[in-house]
């Protein structure tokens, strides 16, 4: 096919090289999931089947691109984080993003029936997709803190939104009395009318959930005797925890050496 006269037309088609050496991080997020929650009936304010479907298909992400070292998720949105000396599909931003947003969606799909058993899917969902690099380590834990602590605060705000509506209260009213209050209010509020102790509620709904490999003890044959055979092997794990502060880090060395 090559020499046609057709072929200087490729030559329009412009670099989107990412910059060398850096933190590449593809953020995506679903489209107009207010509607589609609503639309699948969704448990409010944090519906765990839609969450752990989310952690299956970063799941995928991983599987398929080997230099995605990281991966933070929280509602319908999920971080990828490609390791700063990955070479793969030449840094492009447009085959990058484009890559990881449509196996996503795919897999979104595909899964849909192991996590919403009795619930068929109604229409198809899209997710959009943007690239960023990060020059620095401590910038790059800037980016995930910062997606933590907006997890951390939507939840703490959709979780007296909800208590309110569901015991009653309009929208509005709902809206009104929390509008503007600090943390330690809405812990209160929490507490004291509808007896939820914040800290106790599920991690994967106050922290998010981070996806990684990790290696791990694992059973790669049983011997004759009945006898395990035990190697580590580098799995891919999801966890609720906190990436804020320097012990998740320090106990995973490998995922930014
Ligand atoms: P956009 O297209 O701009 O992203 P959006 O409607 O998706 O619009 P977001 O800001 O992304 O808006 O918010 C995600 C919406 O999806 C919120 O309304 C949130 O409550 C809902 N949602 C996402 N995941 C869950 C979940 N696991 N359980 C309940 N609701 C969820
Ligand atoms: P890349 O990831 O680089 O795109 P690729 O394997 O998808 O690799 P392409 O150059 O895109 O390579 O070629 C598409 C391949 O898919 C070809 O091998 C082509 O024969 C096959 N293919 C696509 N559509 C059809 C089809 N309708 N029937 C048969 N084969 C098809
Ligand atoms: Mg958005
Ligand atoms: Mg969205
Ligand atoms: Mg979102
Ligand atoms: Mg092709
Ligand atoms: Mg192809």
């Amino acid at each position: 096919m090559a020499n046609s006269k057709y072929e200087y037309v490729k030559s329009f088609e412009l670099s989107d090289a990412l910059l060398p050496h850096t933190w590449i991080v593809i953020r995506i997020d679903g489209k107009g999931f207010t509607r589609f929650s609503q639309v699948h009936g969704f448990k409010k304010p944090n519906d765990e089947r839609a969450l752990r479907l989310m952690n299956e298909c970063a799941r995928a992400v991983l599987e398929d691109l080997p230099d995605v070292c990281f991966g933070y998720g929280v509602s319908d949105e999920y971080s990828f984080v490609l390791k700063k000396t990955s070479t793969v599909y030449q840094r492009r931003a447009s085959k990058l993003v484009s890559i990881v947003v449509s196996l996503f969606a795919a897999t979104y799909v595909m899964k849909w029936d192991q996590y919403f058993p009795d619930m068929k899917i109604q229409y198809a969902p899209s997710f959009d997709g943007r690239a960023v690099c990060y020059p620095s380590d401590p910038i790059l834990r800037d980016y995930l803190s910062w997606r933590q602590v907006d997890c951390h605060i939507n939840n703490q705000y959709n979780t007296c939104y909800w208590s309110l509506v569901q015991s009653g209260n309009s929208p509005v009213e709902a809206q009104d009395l929390i509008k503007g209050t600090l943390a330690d209010f809405k812990n209160e509020l929490l507490h004291s009318r509808f007896g939820i102790n914040y800290n106790e509620l599920p991690p994967i709904f106050r922290k998010g959930s981070l996806i990684f490999r990790r290696k791990e003890e694992t059973v790669v044959k049983v011997e004759e005797d009945g006898v395990p055979v035990k190697r580590l092997k580098s799995q891919v794990v999801v966890t609720h925890e906190d990436l804020i502060k320097d012990a998740f880090w320090n106990e995973n060395p490998s995922i930014l050496g």
